[in-house]
């Protein structure tokens, strides 16, 4: 069959247009909150948001709360225009209003990271403890629900009493995945080593983990449990679809963050953010991604674009 050029040209331009409607998608509009925190706030949302936006997957904004102690009831927060909710916030409760919105945010199935030390905000509000599945320090204890970790092949769920949340001297550690299927892990190794950091452990909470993502090792010689700390997972709640990392302890500077520059927290990151968001994931496993017995970093929060 023949065609003519016009015919022909036409054909390219629509298997074209075809191409470009399949594979662009418009950014993820996230929001991270922030402005309180035990932590660097200051610098730990900026890396978030490089690191997110550096994918060209994510476009991101972020609110300051007021600073701990002053009047929060003007801390009024629409989530409504986003698909994607980053919390980087730990200190004084939410007024009411926007405690509400939240929740209507999860319940709607809007998606959610938590990040690090937001998981031990709010001990007294039930709903948030159920978005983070495990929390730790600002006084939980048995009553905030189980201790939860890795034992004889599955997750334990462990009702005894004690306090909740600890680490002990931040170290390099191994990440070992216990789910391979879930798009944030898919084509993931199953063992990567991870850049110096807190290894939170001894976490309590509703314990309504969704997939089991990553364990490490808590060793008791860097002052540890002794047990398979759940790290980083996703929750089950209702429509949402929630991420919660652990990793991830801010340092003193931008440039001085390593275990924030380590690339198995930012493409897990970047994963589980997409994820939460979309439900899907669309990022291939990149070249630089750490093995068992190599650490890798991005120094300025985005994948190298140099040759190999
Ligand atoms: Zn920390």
């Amino acid at each position: 069959m023949k065609y003519s050029i016009l015919t022909r040209s036409f054909m390219l331009l629509t298997a074209l247009l075809l191409a470009c409607t399949v594979s662009a998608r418009k950014p993820i509009k996230t929001l991270i909150v922030t402005g309180q925190n035990n932590h660097n706030w200051k610098v730990s949302h900026l890396v978030i948001k490089d690191i997110l936006e550096n994918s060209g997957l994510f476009t991101v904004d972020w609110v300051v709360s007021p600073e701990k102690g002053q009047d929060m009831s003007g801390f009024i927060i629409d989530f409504t225009p986003y698909e994607l909710v980053v919390v980087d916030y730990n200190g004084d409760s939410w007024p009411q209003e926007t405690m509400s919105r939240f929740e209507a945010f999860a319940g709607k199935g809007g998606g959610i990271v938590i990040y690090h030390a937001a998981d031990n905000s709010f001990p007294d509000w039930v709903e948030y403890n159920k978005i983070c599945a495990l929390g730790g320090w600002e006084g939980r204890d048995e009553k905030a629900g189980p201790y939860a970790y890795w034992y004889e092949g599955e997750l334990r769920k462990d009702v005894s009493p004690g306090r909740g949340g600890s680490h002990g001297s931040q170290h390099e550690y191994m990440m070992i995945a216990r789910e391979n299927e879930h798009p944030v892990v898919n084509g993931l190794p199953n063992r990567w080593a991870h850049a110096k950091d807190e290894l939170y452990d001894r976490m309590r909470g509703p314990a309504n983990i969704g997939s089991l993502l990553y364990t490490a090792y808590s060793d008791t010689a860097t002052g540890g449990s002794g047990r398979e700390e759940p790290l980083i997972f996703t929750v089950e709640y209702g429509k949402a679809r929630i991420f919660h990392t652990m990793l991830g302890h801010c340092g003193p500077s931008y440039e001085n963050n390593v275990a924030m520059q380590c690339t198995g927290f930012q493409v897990t990151l970047l994963r589980g953010a997409e994820w939460a968001a979309t439900g899907k994931v669309s990022q291939k496993v990149p070249p630089d991604f750490p093995t068992s017995t190599y650490i890798t970093y991005r120094y300025d929060y985005k994948e190298s674009t140099k040759e190999k």
